[in-house]
């Protein structure tokens, strides 16, 4: 099955995960609220849609790649958005980390359209996007993505996949990921913090740290930025707090604490207000580190 397909968000994630999608299917049209950041893949040969809307009058398979709940609602269901120019038979794949409670609002508004709406959230940053080797947590039944004739396409943007049988429930589970990610960074900031005034070089904190029980993933994933001091994204530590609220929503509606949870939020919110919202999430362990600098002398 060959879709006329469609790309709307073109930032960190979006852009490589786009550019994969049109060297292997020669044919793109994308849409991103900044023109500008277009004009790489539009120089690729995809062709530049003016609205939403417009996008949506042209393709029949769309991906967004969106910063959180708010722009993929607007771009969704709001004036000149997609299901107000769709037509039936047509399928949004969200690739942006939303509440799942607004993956079933979206669903649900698509399907009385005739339209499919599934959320595909992805993990892997900008490294595994640009190799299309992204992990995606799909809302849906791997039949469903079978039958539709999606997997060539998703194929081209991830290679691990987990089927979590339900809409919102690839929403879900990417927040769930996010909270244990971005809080166990956190403690690796902490961590580094007590190498710092115990006299253990950072090399050697991270020599014996990525290989022993303390590890976890986004240690050595961030490594080399703590290691030079580069903030560049990434992924925003704005962006972080939009998943960490997110997380704090969802522990609200189920009626369940979550200490560490409130405590990380509280470390974010900090180096937001320090200045760092647009700095990669690694930011964080520098605000850490710098709350109670070592003294060498
Ligand atoms: P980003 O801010 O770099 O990109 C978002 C893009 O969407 C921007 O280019 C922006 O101009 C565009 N945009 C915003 N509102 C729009 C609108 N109304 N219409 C059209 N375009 C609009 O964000 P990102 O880092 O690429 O993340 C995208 C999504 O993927 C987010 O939901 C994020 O949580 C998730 N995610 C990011 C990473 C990462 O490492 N960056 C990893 C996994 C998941």
């Amino acid at each position: 099955m060959q879709y006329k397909p469609g790309f709307i968000g073109l930032g960190n994630m979006g852009e490589p995960m786009a550019e994969n999608i049109l060297k292997k299917f020669g044919e793109l049209v994308v849409f991103n609220r900044t023109r500008a950041r277009c004009e790489a893949i539009a120089a690729m040969g995809a062709e530049v849609a003016e609205s939403a809307g417009g996008l949506a009058g042209k393709c029949d398979l769309i991906f967004l790649s969106l910063p959180g709940p708010k722009e993929v609602t607007a771009v969704v269901a709001g004036p000149d958005g997609l299901l107000e120019h769709s037509h039936p038979g047509q399928i949004i794949v969200d690739f942006s980390t939303v509440a799942p409670l607004d993956s079933r609002n979206m669903a649900e508004a698509a399907e009385k359209k005739g339209v499919t709406y599934i959320d595909v959230p992805v993990s892997g940053g900008g490294v595994g996007a640009a190799k299309g080797a992204l992990t995606l947590m799909i809302g849906a039944a791997e039949e469903e993505i079978r039958d539709a004739g999606l997997l060539p396409y998703l194929e081209t943007v991830g290679n691990t996949f987990h089927y979590m049988n339900g809409r919102g429930h690839g929403s879900a589970i990417k927040i769930i990921n996010n909270y244990m990610s971005f809080t166990a960074q956190v403690i690796n900031g902490e961590a580094l913090l007590m190498a710092d005034h115990l006299g253990i070089s950072m090399d050697d904190f991270y020599k014996v740290t990525t290989t022993s029980s303390g590890n976890n993933m986004i240690l050595g994933a961030k490594m080399n930025k703590v290691k030079t001091g580069d903030l560049k994204p990434g992924f925003v530590i704005d962006l972080v707090m939009k998943d960490l609220e997110l997380a704090r929503q969802l522990c609200q509606d189920c009626q369940i604490s979550n200490f560490t949870l409130n405590t990380g939020i509280q470390f974010y919110r900090l180096a937001q207000q320090l200045g760092y919202g647009q700095c990669d999430s690694s930011g964080v362990i520098k605000v850490i580190r710098e709350l109670e600098p070592a003294h060498n002398d």
